[in-house]
């Protein structure tokens, strides 16, 4: 009787005795894993060489429709901390989190962003639009939490987290006066934003530009008719220069629209893409434009201003 109390004892320190709880972690490097690839340059950035970073989604992978595969899990589960987007970014990854929460820590990066800075939006059951990084002071915020939980688990290197977390904050700050004063150059009516997906609201809001989408906040919403009809009307009337691709967005609904545009309203919308698309819920591969977090946010806005100066 004795054995099988401290045996039930020992199973449940464990947490469940079938899959067991996350790795213990005794020295550096921590080992992490992120969903997106934005969400994993800010954790480099506060872990430097402290930290070893794994990305399940990577560059160009759209995350409003990412599935979770068995490899997937096993990374979770032998990584010392998980960190992902949070506000249902990864709306096919909620069952993976909240089901299997004991097996694995993780921690949404979005936690600090109070109920106010938030945009409402529906998306994939969730509240709130996801998209909080095209805000750059926004997306400030979520150094403090992966700050926090790594010095918590490896509390020897507190005080560097703590460094390099303040480092990043002041580079952010500067990239957000600089993302200010480009948009600045553009003439009030001139910033309108057209784009697959509705992934830019944050970025409206904070610089000041009107933003349409052909797709709602995520891309596992459905395009009808009406949505086109109402996206080339606009346009036609506006008399919109350019719309944009998103490297992570098929485009072939905006092209649709494009065509209705100019036959309906006879006026021609540029598509702005290849290697000019925009970056928005994945980075680009290491060596391009778009291989950091910052990279992407000046390749976006010199994007936009060249385009809709035009
Ligand atoms: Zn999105």
């Amino acid at each position: 009787m004795l054995r099988l109390v401290l045996l039930l004892s020992v199973c449940s320190a464990a947490i469940g005795c079938g899959g067991g709880g996350p790795p213990e972690f005794t020295a550096p490097p921590v080992r992490v894993v992120c969903t997106t690839t934005i969400v994993a340059d800010v954790v480099k950035h506060v872990g430097k060489e402290r930290v070893a970073v794994e990305t399940l989604m990577g560059p160009g992978v759209d995350p409003h429709r990412y599935l979770p595969t068995a490899g997937d899990r096993e990374q979770l589960e032998g990584a010392h901390l998980v960190f992902f987007n949070g506000l249902h970014l990864e709306g096919k990854m909620t069952d993976t989190f909240e089901k299997s929460r004991r097996r694995f820590r993780a921690f949404a990066v979005t936690r600090d962003i109070s109920e106010r800075d938030l945009r409402p939006a529906d998306t994939d059951g969730g509240a709130h639009d996801p998209h909080v990084w095209f805000d750059v002071k926004l997306w400030a915020k979520s150094i403090d939490p992966i700050r926090a939980e790594l010095a918590k688990l490896d509390p020897g290197g507190a005080a560097f987290y703590m460094t390099n977390a303040n480092d990043y904050r002041q580079e952010l700050d500067k990239l957000d006066a600089e993302v200010r004063a480009a948009a600045g150059t553009l003439p009030k009516e001139r910033r309108v934003l057209v784009t697959g997906h509705d992934a830019f609201g944050y970025f409206g809001r904070a610089y000041g530009f009107e933003v349409r989408g052909l797709q709602g906040v995520s891309t596992a919403s459905e395009v009808g008719t009406t949505d086109r009809d109402r996206l080339a009307e606009f346009l036609g009337a506006q008399r919109v220069p350019a719309v944009f691709t998103e490297t992570s967005v098929p485009d072939e609904g905006l092209k649709a629209v494009l065509d209705t545009t100019r036959q309906k309203y006879g006026h021609t919308v540029r598509l702005v893409g290849g290697d000019d698309a925009l970056y928005s819920d994945a980075l680009g591969a290491p060596t391009s434009p778009g291989g950091t977090y910052a990279g992407m946010v000046r390749h976006n806005i010199k994007v936009i201003v060249d385009a809709l100066s035009k």
